[in-house]
């Protein structure tokens, strides 16, 4: 168990380490991500999100992609 917080890296959520959905390493860093989408997200361009580059129109592409493709959320 764990109280410490992080933040997720491609939305900003703030989570705990008990409740991100995943953690991923690259580069040599450690990046949490607070749920599945956001994993996915991270997935398609880690290197981006990795140097802080936050790609805005990535992630807004997979967001409405991902939408589409499961229409039950
Ligand atoms: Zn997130």
């Amino acid at each position: 168990m764990s109280d410490a917080t992080e933040t997720c890296i491609v939305c900003d959520k703030v989570t705990t380490e008990d409740h991100a959905a995943a953690h991923r390493y690259f580069d040599g860093r450690r990046f949490t991500l607070c749920c599945p989408i956001c994993l996915r997200i991270f997935e398609q361009a880690p290197d981006r999100f990795a140097r802080g580059d936050r790609p805005q129109t990535l992630i807004q592409q997979l967001i409405d992609e991902i939408k589409w493709r499961d229409p039950s959320s």
